[in-house]
């Protein structure tokens, strides 16, 4: 068989986080061969914390040739626990290494650097793929059939202009480009006030060593979730057990009057020993070993559905398309999704003109859409679930659990991340063979 002809795109990326780095990535997989990344930060001194690196996430970075990297120091979860935060009673216990043997990829917790310094790896081995770092791009120009914008060093010399044939912004939660593209489109980004914080914490096995119960839960392959009215913690152990990784969820204390273009914020430890000060002896001791001044907020913002991911030429990518709560566990996976798709659909592509690209587009969008904001929906009722104050609600959410400690098969596990058969949905789907199948249909329809 000849060997399938490439498009000669230039494909232009504003953002290496992960939707950026895994498209680039996927694209460059595809035998894209002029692929340009804009990143504004000076290097990816990515932040200090965990993430769930779940099976559907996994399958693609296993095609993309960068999880066997990953893998060597992610921890392989054998359950997750859910508990009562104030007496650390277990509400229930749900396996999860059935999941390796029916999705094929294993549930895994990682640190964030690995996972993202091999997709950076992986984006350095191709040399299709060329990074710019400290380069921010404030504004697209032009958004007709060859994209535009400035490129602006961050540090000394001169602003630059590109133009692209595919212009993909994923420039995160905080996407300057997704409100250009709205506002030409006369229409806005909601912003919903998820009303949480969340503080993210990780604990050395040094700092844990003189207390064996902490120990303990970082020699254990398990996700434990500690909840209470408002509030919860999940935590797990990452980088080969050296680590115990902690995210919270609480009440936004501090972010209510902050200009909505702000996310962190240094945190306080005696404002987090408050919040927390109900929950058990255990939880505790591990919130106080983290050293004064070095805690981090995050504000969780969301915003509801946008109308549309697409411009043109130009489409969004990850957070700047789909922002999630974290209660999931699901925006770098989802994200990594859409990088999986856009490599898959801009490959099919029957020539290079500008209206191919934005059906495209388009096409990306409709198999990307309805899957991506299903998931932000399930993270907030997730996180509803989780922090049920007293009431009929919680009594028949603590029902449920009280089931499944009761042995009850297929039970539905109210912590939905857990629940099998919404990882069946999750973790079941190939998204990039799909993209393959559905796309001669799709194409037809848009
Ligand atoms: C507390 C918490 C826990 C989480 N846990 C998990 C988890 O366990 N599993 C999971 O899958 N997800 C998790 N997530 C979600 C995940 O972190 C995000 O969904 C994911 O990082 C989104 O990737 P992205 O590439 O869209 O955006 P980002 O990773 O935010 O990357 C955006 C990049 O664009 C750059 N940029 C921004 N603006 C510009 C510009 N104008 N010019 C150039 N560059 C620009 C930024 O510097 C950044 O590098 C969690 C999130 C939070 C807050």
């Amino acid at each position: 068989m000849a060997p399938k002809e490439v498009l000669d795109l230039h494909i232009c990326i504003i953002g290496a986080g992960m939707g950026g780095l895994a498209t680039a990535l996927s694209l460059a997989k595809q035998g894209f061969n002029h692929i340009d990344i804009y990143e504004s930060a000076s290097n990816l001194g990515f932040v200090g914390a965990g993430i769930q690196l779940a099976p559907n996430m996994a399958r693609i970075l296993d095609r993309l040739g960068v999880w066997q990297e990953i893998e060597k120091e992610a921890v392989d979860l054998k359950d997750t626990s859910i508990r009562q935060g104030s007496t650390d009673e277990e509400l229930a216990n749900v396996d999860l290494r059935y999941v390796r043997e029916t999705y094929g990829y294993p549930h895994m917790v990682g640190h964030r650097s690995s996972l993202a310094n091999a997709l950076l790896d992986g984006c350095k081995r191709e040399k299709a793929v060329n990074i710019f770092m400290s380069t921010a791009i404030a504004s697209v120009e032009s958004w007709g059939a060859h994209p535009s914008f400035t490129a602006t060093p961050r540090k000394g010399g001169e602003p630059y202009p590109v133009t692209c044939d595919v212009l993909l912004a994923a420039d995160g939660v905080k996407s300057v480009i997704r409100d250009q593209m709205l506002k030409k489109n006369n229409v806005d980004a909601k912003i919903i006030d998820s009303g949480q914080a969340a503080y993210r914490i990780m604990l050395t096995r040094e700092q844990m060593s003189n207390d064996p119960e902490l120990l303990e839960l970082l020699d254990r392959e398990r996700a434990t979730r500690w909840i209470g009215e408002k509030r919860h913690i999940i935590a797990y152990p990452v980088a080969s057990k050296t680590i115990y990784n902690l995210s919270t969820a609480q009440p936004d204390l501090n972010f209510a009057d902050a200009p909505s273009s702000t996310y962190t914020t240094n945190g306080s430890k005696p404002q987090m020993l408050s919040v927390f000060s109900d929950f058990c002896p255990m939880v505790q001791r591990m919130l106080n070993l983290v050293p004064d001044g070095e805690l981090c907020e995050w504000k969780l913002r969301v915003h509801e559905p946008l109308p549309s991911w697409t411009l043109h030429q130009t489409a969004l990518i990850g957070d700047a398309a789909h922002p999630t709560l974290p209660h999931m566990a699901q925006g770098a996976a989802q994200a990594i999704e859409d990088g999986g798709v856009l490599g898959v659909v801009l490959s099919r592509l029957p020539d290079a003109s500008p209206e191919a690209v934005g059906k495209g587009l388009r096409v990306y969008e409709k198999l990307r859409r309805d899957r991506a904001y299903a998931l932000v929906e399930m993270a907030a009722a997730t996180g509803r679930a989780m922090h049920l104050g007293e009431g009929a609600d919680k009594e028949e959410r603590d029902r449920q659990f009280a089931a499944l400690r009761g042995g009850e098969k297929g039970g539905k596990v109210p912590d939905r991340w857990a629940d099998a058969e919404v990882q069946r949905v999750v973790y079941g789907v190939d998204v990039m063979e799909e993209a393959g199948e559905g796309f001669g249909e799709l194409w037809e329809k848009v």
